[in-house]
């Protein structure tokens, strides 16, 4: 089962995912936290991508796509995968798509996160505060994340929904709250 988690920065991917790895056993794949592991450790990978995530714009395709992959390829023995950041543009949902059936696998479900930007921007400031991420810090680069997000990574939801794969659940509420709605979601794809 490979489930996309989707939402603007902000939504709460992240603590859902964790969750979710939990109860499903899946494997969760954050391209944010690789590439922030690949900063921290300064790798090539992570030397070139930050100067795209610390100004708040997407890594390019091709450097994202060929990540992905490799570390979907680490995890072979896998009974799924929570994508989580991953795919942002439409060129990276059309690559995941190819990848996953070499593999005579798909992708069975989108589910956004669905949270209004004063929430999100109230969110990020906060988590600034422990986060100490660069992209955290300052609102002009928040907002220009939410911009990409609207402007790049929101026609996703469209491609998925041509397949009738797109599902959205509230992501306002308690963690716990949300935690429920998204398993709503995924049971369905179980039965
Ligand atoms: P958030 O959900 O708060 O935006 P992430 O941890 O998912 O944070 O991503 C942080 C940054 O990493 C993004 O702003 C972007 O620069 C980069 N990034 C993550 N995933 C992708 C992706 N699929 N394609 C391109 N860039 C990505």
């Amino acid at each position: 089962m490979n489930i996309v988690l989707f939402g603007p920065p902000g939504a709460g991917k992240g603590t859902q995912s964790k969750m979710l790895v939990e109860k499903y056993g899946l494997v969760h794949l954050s391209t944010g936290d690789i590439f922030r592991y690949n900063m921290k450790n300064a790798t090539p990978l992570g030397k070139l991508a930050k100067q795209y995530i610390d100004a708040g714009n997407l890594v390019p395709d091709e450097v994202t796509i060929d990540m992905l992959k490799s570390e979907v390829e680490k995890n072979a023995g896998a009974a799924g995968f929570i994508f989580d950041g991953f795919p942002r543009t439409n060129a990276q949902a059309d690559a995941l798509d190819k990848f996953l059936t070499t593999k005579s696998s798909q992708v069975d479900k989108m589910i956004a996160l669905s949270v209004e930007e004063n929430e999100l921007k109230n969110r990020l400031k906060e988590r600034a505060i422990t986060s100490g991420r660069v992209d955290d810090a300052d609102p002009s680069v928040i907002q220009h994340r939410i911009d990409v997000y609207n402007k790049e990574t929101l026609p996703v939801k469209e491609y998925y929904q041509a397949k009738d794969k797109y599902f959205q659940v509230d992501g306002v509420g308690s963690i716990d709250q949300v935690f429920d709605r998204l398993c709503v979601e995924i049971d369905e794809v179980l039965v």
